[in-house]
């Protein structure tokens, strides 16, 4: 028997460094990783030590043997990682893509050096990741600042209420928030309630972990009536995140245009068609809970510019979409090409569709059935926000030339964006901090990681690898004497 990773996989290879056999691919030191949706287990080599399981932080590791029903597939697609590949020639049993190098500890800081005080703004991922790399490889002490008054940034505000186990990983990051080295600074806003010339005098180094906070924009017209509005502000609403107001978001209508194919647009769509009760369990707000019990919502639809071979969600979400007991899910046959590509598929996310149901939908005309579903419509390029005072559908092009979907409510879930921090130079055309390396070359002592770093894309494992480079860079600029020397004052004393 071995084990098998599954759908909520968090990417952050805490399985890889325990597995004594080596058996779980890609590695972060692999061509591969950071580009396929999740890790994967090698049943030929797994020893079934449970190990990985143990370390996993999002509970997504289980023996083959126990899969329950909407997780079974995951034997085959974790067997289907291997198939092919051959192992390196000295590596047998486990296909060791590379093999192993003598073990490095390139985290030590010299003897000689004095422990560095780093402040690592952001309780989100990156900054947790950040936070871990310091306090637990290096002899640092770490001021810990997050704007809001609660700890967890897009853990506890991002993720989907009915993603528990991903929701999870939170727990460990907050272990470290009573760490002896650890101070926390909660409810001060870097940049506005201190400058970042402020904390560069109180601390050896600054690491700006604040994540891509605001949305970003289609520029298209009609972007801002009334019943539009970002995903990101759907999703901080059913989390209950304290700068968005209760009844920010308007279920009153029946159909709802959801601009976007990422896993954000499947968390909302999830969201918004789940039935109330199954989420009453779940983290939701209390708030949206008590909308969404009288909302109106019976269609969601998805709109993908490209066709479903090219959609940016992640199979694992699309194929627990496909599973679960929620929304019926739809394919609009509008163009020959979406049936074509999913039946010639061979595999990868159009294969994954070819069990769902299809139809070819009039839009001119809000929907009659009356079962909750979640419509996807690719080759779909919306152009337009229809409305006067009140959003009432969206124009698109497509095969037919143009298509007007009525809907009473467009939700754009085209990505993230990151805002500037004053005081810090911003790149306007990707909403990034400029780095080398995550070294902000233009303050000496600051830093980037996570989505202010390299843009608003990738889970949260992938935080691990991207903060774990900015320490080495970090720990690098201290051996090398490279940090300006800060006149000591206490943090924030003086407000
Ligand atoms: P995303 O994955 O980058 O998806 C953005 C979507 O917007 C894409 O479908 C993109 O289409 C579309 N888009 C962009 N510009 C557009 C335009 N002008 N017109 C029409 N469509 C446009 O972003 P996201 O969904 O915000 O997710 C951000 C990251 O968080 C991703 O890495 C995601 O996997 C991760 N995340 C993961 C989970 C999870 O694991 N459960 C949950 C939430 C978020 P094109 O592909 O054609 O550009």
């Amino acid at each position: 028997m071995a084990f098998a990773i599954t759908q909520t996989c968090c990417n952050d290879a805490s399985c890889v460094a325990v597995c004594p056999v080596n058996c779980i691919h890609p590695t972060p030191d692999e061509p591969d990783f950071g580009s396929t949706d999740m890790l994967y287990v090698d049943p030929a080599a797994c020893i079934d030590c449970g190990a990985c399981a143990d370390a996993c932080p999002v509970d997504a590791i289980f023996p083959v043997d126990s899969l329950t029903e909407p997780l079974r597939a995951y034997a085959g697609i974790n067997a289907d990682y291997y198939r092919g590949r051959e192992p390196v020639a000295n590596a047998d049993p486990a296909p060791n893509f590379h093999a192993w190098g003598p073990p490095s500890f390139t985290r030590a800081i010299p003897g000689d050096f004095p422990a560095p005080d780093v402040a690592v703004v952001g309780t989100g991922p990156a900054g947790m990741y950040a936070v871990e790399d310091l306090l637990l490889h290096t002899s640092a002490r770490v001021t810990l600042i997050d704007r809001l008054p609660v700890a967890g940034g897009l853990v506890r505000y991002g993720v989907a209420p009915d993603h528990p186990s991903t929701k999870k990983i939170g727990e460990t990051f907050a272990r470290l928030h009573d760490h002896p080295r650890l101070r926390m600074k909660l409810g001060v806003q870097a940049g506005r309630d201190v400058t970042v010339a402020e904390l560069a005098e109180r601390h050896d180094a600054v690491i700006y972990a604040v994540g891509a906070s605001s949305a970003r924009k289609l520029g298209i017209p009609g972007e801002d009536l009334p019943g539009s509005l970002a995903a990101t502000q759907v999703v901080a609403w059913y989390n209950g995140h304290p700068d968005v107001v209760a009844d920010s978001v308007d279920l009153s209508a029946e159909r709802v245009v959801l601009i976007g194919t990422g896993n954000v647009a499947l968390d909302v769509a999830r969201i918004l068609t789940a039935d109330p009760e199954s989420l009453a369990v779940t983290s939701i707000s209390p708030e949206a809970l008590a909308r969404l019990r009288t909302g109106k919502v019976r269609e969601v639809v998805l709109l993908a510019r490209r066709g479903p071979e090219y959609a940016a969600y992640t199979s694992p979400e699309l194929l627990a979409l496909t599973q679960e007991g929620g929304a019926r899910l739809v394919v609009d046959t509008h163009d020959p090409r979406i049936a074509g590509t999913i039946d010639s598929a061979t595999g990868g996310k159009a294969a994954l569709l070819r069990d769902v149901a299809r139809e070819t939908v009039d839009w001119s005309a809000p929907p009659e059935h009356g079962q909750r579903r979640i419509v996807l419509r690719f080759h779909s390029t919306p152009t337009e926000i229809l409305g006067d005072r009140q959003v009432r559908g969206t124009r698109v092009t497509d095969a037919g030339g143009e298509t007007e979907i009525v809907a009473g409510q467009v939700i754009r879930a085209v990505g993230y964006r990151g805002a500037p921090v004053p005081g810090l130079p911003f790149d306007e055309e990707t909403g990034t901090i400029p780095h080398t390396a995550g070294r902000v070359d233009a303050v000496p002592g600051a830093y980037v990681a996570g989505w202010i770093k390299r843009g608003p894309s990738g889970g949260i494992g992938a935080n691990r690898a991207c903060a774990g480079e900015t320490v080495g860079t970090l720990l690098a600029d201290i051996t090398a004497g490279r940090l300006p020397v800060a006149p000591r004052r206490p943090f924030l004393r003086r407000r």
